[in-house]
């Protein structure tokens, strides 16, 4: 998922060359390489050559066999994960890999989804090939597999697979190597490629420690590799399989990952992507990132999400919009996903475009999206699914109801289902029907339609989608543009309304407020939780009793001993090195600054003596909050937890001295007080809690005072502060 060119005049560059390289790859020979039964040698041998070779390969995933109990020999999903990073292909091989002869239709159903599931939850796009456990196959495994939407499946046969004649969910394999096979034999089965056929392998482990009979020679696999290297073989993936035989084909499309960007010379004119955009291959489709002008090194860019992109879109007509963008510091980025309807499968695939370009670019979790037409479908049915990683949705007569277009006839078809199905199952898939998570998480929407189109009439699309979003309690803008239909009408595309929309919304996510913790351990307990409440709300930073904290190119600091060390856990430690928490917060803007003392200063050593006595503690705490208002931020101020009876340094009492000096400095200081010590008092645990000997708790009760605290923060996050005057 590299780079493939630096700016547009290297894309069209790119084109030019690809096109003319078609007829080449014509005649380049092709093998289709698999691996069965997540072998963890797929992972540390076979990997890393496939990638010295820029070979792609399939990898069939099952959790049959011993997958769950001998970690030692089969991948973990962090492995297969990896696998799919590297651009490699994750197919379905059942989770059971029991006979398909032996199961109902409804255990078949089970079986692939399991393995759907798994992939889903670990970030790897829904499998789309499949490869029969045992080769043996089935009249329903079939009927199933096209259900599930799956392309290609991989049987026994031991004979070369030929594009367009051999049934796609029923291909052949060229050879299964055991232990005996030779090199010679690979070499046979491989020479065998040509323009009608693709020999496919079936590898097992490389080697294959619980299925010896199966298990391929490390050595004989990397000479097999170099061979088909030297001769310039090209290795495919079985989704770049190809759909109709190759002879036939006038105009082949390249086969990912190393499709450009098409060009269609059709309404609209031509794909125009953003200058300086970086093409991408995710999930074996094309992307573009393009970035504003000087982003910041470690700053996250808000961005735009065009939809869709396929054959002339984004065109000429989106350049006004991503022009905005760009110069409003806001990045457009897009997925080429050919003319998917909001698919399972198209969304799997926005879903590792998503992932790939926050994770890899540099671009927030949270995107704006903007879909034309049936883009709409792309667009909703993924944000319906991640309403948490989106900040606005903004269309352009954006088809949101399938019933009025394309009609539900067409619409099956897009979903390759059977038409009956497709309706039963029409409210997974239909926009109108997804609205509940997008108005919970109050995502922003705007639209624009003309009153008078025919192909997305309004009616049945976007007013229909705003009454049902406004009962929802959503947000959501129409614009109606009065005597225009479903055209190309400029207006439509440079909607003044709609680029403010946007800005503002990208913006709003691209500088999400700022926190900071300060505290003992007990601050280290609520923390966790805490910044699980805040996320997307603010960015939380923590400075504790054990911070290990990296401040602005200098090197960790630690909590205990050397000289780099800072200790942010008591007062006393804070003055002890006040420069550099000085500094930090010179250095460091911060919108809210929640911050507790007390337990260490409190505590009692030799002779019964305070580490910081209650009158210093109070001293030191005035030349804190000196500091901490000089950096402009709210400043909330939390009382010290209690001391249990048992504490052997922490005489009960104590808590409250403490606790009350505090309070005469924020009191003069007019900081608002967060009474944690009450929120404990108050628990139906404390009683019991009390007997105890240890000042902190359980996560639970960590989890309480997290609570209060976000709602603390959100209160001070809502009102102007210091920093805005
Ligand atoms: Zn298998």
């Amino acid at each position: 998922m590299k780079a493939i060119s630096k700016n547009i005049a290297v894309i069209a560059c790119a084109l030019l060359t690809s096109v003319a390289q078609l007829h080449a790859a014509d005649q380049q020979k092709r093998v289709v390489l698999t691996f069965d039964d997540a072998c963890k040698s797929h992972a540390t041998v076979v990997a890393p050559l496939l990638k010295k070779h820029g070979f792609n390969a399939t990898f069939f995933i099952s959790e049959g066999f011993s997958f769950t109990s001998r970690k030692d020999i089969y991948m973990t999903w962090g492995q297969i994960k990896k696998l799919h990073d590297q651009g490699f292909e994750i197919g379905n091989h059942t989770q059971s890999h029991v006979s398909m002869k032996t199961l109902s239709e409804k255990a078949i159903h089970a079986d692939l989804e399991h393995i759907e599931k798994q992939c889903e939850k670990h970030g790897i796009p829904k499998p789309t090939t499949f490869a029969y456990p045992g080769y043996i196959t089935s009249e329903t495994a079939v009927k199933v597999l096209k259900a599930r939407g799956y392309t290609f499946a991989r049987t026994g046969g031991a004979k070369a697979s030929r594009p367009g004649k051999d049934d796609p969910l029923l291909l052949p394999d060229s050879l299964c190597p055991t232990p005996k096979t030779t090199f010679d034999e690979l070499k046979k089965a491989a020479d065998q490629a040509n323009d009608r056929h693709i020999p496919i392998f079936t590898f097992h482990g490389v080697p294959d420690a619980e299925h010896g009979w199966v298990s391929t020679n490390p050595k004989t696999f990397e000479r097999f590799m170099q061979y088909l290297k030297d001769n310039g073989f090209k290795a495919i993936a079985l989704r770049d399989y190809p759909a109709k035989k190759a002879t036939t084909e006038k105009k082949p499309q390249p086969a990912p990952p190393a499709a450009p960007l098409r060009t269609n010379k059709n309404r609209g004119g031509r794909q125009i992507l953003p200058p300086n955009s970086k093409l991408l291959q995710v999930a074996g489709h094309t992307g573009f990132v393009a970035l504003p002008k000087n982003v910041e090194a470690g700053k996250k860019t808000p961005w735009l999400w065009s939809v869709p992109v396929a054959g002339n879109l984004p065109g000429k007509l989106e350049k006004w919009m991503m022009d905005q963008c760009l110069a409003n510091g806001i990045a457009v980025a897009g997925i080429d996903l050919g003319g998917d309807f909001g698919t399972p499968a198209g969304r799997a695939a926005m879903t590792a475009f998503h992932q790939e370009v926050t994770q890899n670019h540099g671009l927030t979790k949270k995107a704006c999206m903007l879909a034309r037409s049936y883009g709409g479908l792309q667009m909703y049915n993924w944000a319906a699914e991640h309403p948490e990683s989106v900040a606005c949705l903004a269309g352009i007569y954006p088809v949101c109801n399938m019933a009025s277009y394309p009609g539900l006839k067409s619409a099956a078809g897009k979903y390759r289902m059977p038409q009956e199905q497709f309706v039963k199952e029409l409210k997974k898939h239909n926009p109108i029907d997804r609205l509940a998570p997008l108005a919970k998480a109050k995502v922003p929407i705007y639209h624009n339609t003309g009153d008078v189109d025919k192909l997305v009439p309004g009616k049945d699309n976007s007013f229909l989608l705003a009454e049902r979003y406004k009962a929802l309690g959503g947000d959501i803008t129409v614009t109606v543009f009065k005597g225009q239909g479903h055209n190309y009408w400029t207006g439509f595309f440079e909607d003044k309304a709609m680029a403010a929309f946007i800005i503002k919304h990208a913006k709003g996510v691209a500088r999400l407020p700022k926190v900071l913790i300060v505290g003992d351990s007990i601050s280290g307990g609520y923390s966790k939780p805490l910044i699980k409440l805040m996320d997307g709300k603010a960015e939380m930073v923590r400075l504790g009793a054990v911070a290990t904290y990296r401040i602005h190119k200098e090197a960790f600091w630690h909590s205990s001993g050397t000289a780099k060390a800072l200790d942010f856990g008591s007062v006393k430690a804070c003055i002890a090195d006040f420069e550099r928490f000085e500094r930090h917060l010179s250095e460091t803007q911060y919108d809210v600054i929640h911050f507790n003392f007390g337990l260490n200063d409190s505590f009692r050593g030799r002779k019964g003596r305070w580490h910081n006595p209650v009158e210093q503690y109070e001293k030191d705490l005035a030349k804190i909050v000196g500091l901490l208002k000089k950096n402009g931020a709210k400043i909330i101020w939390a009382s010290t937890t209690p001391i249990p009876m048992n504490d052997p340094h922490r005489p009960v009492g104590d808590d409250l001295i403490y606790n009350a000096a505090a309070e005469k400095v924020m009191k003069a200081n007019n900081i608002p007080i967060n009474d944690l010590h009450s929120v404990i008092t108050n628990w139906d645990g404390y009683a019991e809690w009390k007997k105890g000997n240890d000042v902190h708790f359980s996560s639970a009760v960590y989890a309480m005072l997290a609570e209060q605290i976000a709602k603390k923060i959100a209160k001070q996050l809502g009102s102007p502060g210091e920093a805005a005057k």
